[in-house]
């Protein structure tokens, strides 16, 4: 079924006892009882479909799962409060029965590399980085690390590099590993990884999906393997989303296939634009056809669009120069999230890579005059009065 179908119809609309509701509630209660004990036995004892305590699931999370579960084309899903907790989760699933050892992207979300290198590094797991654009470097960690899982991002952050996840996956799959895809930036209308060999799929929720910048969640989306280990992670440590952001979430996700067309739409334009402009000495966006993994794109993203993701260097590169371009902006918030309707302008130097020497983060190529863009679904013309003015 096409997405945008699956998006409206998936989840919803399960029978109660005198009526099928048109959309799914929201169910608070903590807990469910049943008419007799031996049913509520059955329920915990999963021989028996049904709810006993909100930690385990809830009506209103399961329905939510069923429709993020449905655009990936997985197994199952876990909704988590945040992006983080469904990392957390993927790669403790991942990592249950396998070797203690991560190859992750260099160029990942800040957090995920703390999460590796201050939480799991320091409870016995080897962690190696490595640039996973580099086909030959990541077969070479992959055979020196023989790791139990390899993490990447769909499309990196902030500059938009995209590695071969198809190619990985048959990598990671030949050493046993598991592959752990954080797929927020592609989102399910560019990538499903689960079809390309990935075993788990990350969501930060709050990002493209619930699309409002209204909500803060994650999801974890499985293959049949990992499910039962997924579902009992969330179970036992009650990392799980609360009914309210799952309702919030699941409306989001009704327009999300249609918001992202838009949102890759404008971000073309945008791209383009900025490329023509006097004042831009580089622009970053995967439709661009000189881009340094135009052979992979051309492979994953045929016939998709590019994401709504576009980052461009100022020509005069200095932090002074991005302040007051980005202080003039009027229409564009400057604020670091990314996926909302509204179009949103962040500065990596001081924001998502502060934390990284100056001879670092120009080694990994994020200058001083580096800006990052997510398109959102205004008008194009007026976000491009927008930044026009702001030059
Ligand atoms: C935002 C983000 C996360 C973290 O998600 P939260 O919902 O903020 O916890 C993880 N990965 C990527 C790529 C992100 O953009």
């Amino acid at each position: 079924m096409n997405i945008h179908t699956k998006a409206v119809h998936a989840g919803d609309r399960k029978k109660l006892p005198d009526a099928i509701p048109s959309t799914t509630p929201i169910y608070t209660a903590s807990s469910f009882s049943y008419a007799e004990m031996a049913d509520l036995d059955k329920v915990f004892g999963e021989e028996m479909d049904g709810y006993c305590y909100s930690r385990y699931d809830t009506p209103t999370a399961r329905a939510l799962e069923e429709q993020l579960t449905a655009l990936e084309e997985g197994a199952g899903a876990l909704v988590t409060s945040s992006g983080m907790a469904a990392l957390q989760v993927a790669l403790q699933a991942a990592l249950t029965d396998r070797r203690r050892s991560v190859v992750a992207a260099s160029a990942i979300y800040g957090a995920t590399t703390n999460m590796l290198t201050k939480m799991l590094e320091p409870m016995g797991v080897d962690i190696t980085f490595v640039d996973i654009c580099d086909e030959a470097a990541v077969a070479k960690a992959i055979e020196q690390a023989k790791p139990g899982c390899v993490l990447m991002e769909s499309i990196s952050n902030p500059l938009l590099r995209v590695g071969p996840m198809d190619r990985i996956a048959t990598m990671a799959k030949a050493v046993g590993a598991a592959l752990i895809v954080d797929s927020t930036f592609a989102t399910p209308l560019l990538l499903q990884p689960l079809q390309l060999g990935a075993h788990l799929v990350v969501h930060s929720l709050t990002k493209y999906l619930a699309g409002h910048g209204d909500v803060l969640g994650g999801v974890v989306i499985s293959d049949e393997a990992h499910l039962p280990i997924i579902r009992s992670i969330g179970k036992i440590s009650g990392p799980v989303l609360g009914p309210f952001e799952c309702y919030l979430t699941m409306r989001g996700v009704k327009t999300f296939p249609l918001r992202m067309e838009r949102q890759c739409e404008n971000a073309c334009k945008v791209a383009q634009w900025l490329a023509s402009h006097a004042g831009v000495e580089r622009v970053y966006y995967p439709g661009d056809p000189r881009h340094a993994d135009a052979a992979t794109i051309g492979r994953l993203l045929a016939g998709k669009a590019h994401g709504a993701m576009v980052s461009f260097d100022l020509k005069e590169a200095t932090q002074e120069n991005v302040f007051r371009f980005m202080d003039r902006l009027k229409l564009i918030v400057r604020a670091t999230t990314l996926g909302d309707v509204h179009t949103l302008a962040l500065y990596p130097a001081m924001s998502s890579h502060r934390d990284l020497a100056p001879k670092q983060r120009q080694r990994q190529g994020i200058g001083d005059g580096l800006i990052r863009l997510s398109v959102g679904i205004e008008a194009p013309e007026d976000i491009i009065a927008d930044l026009e003015q702001a030059f």
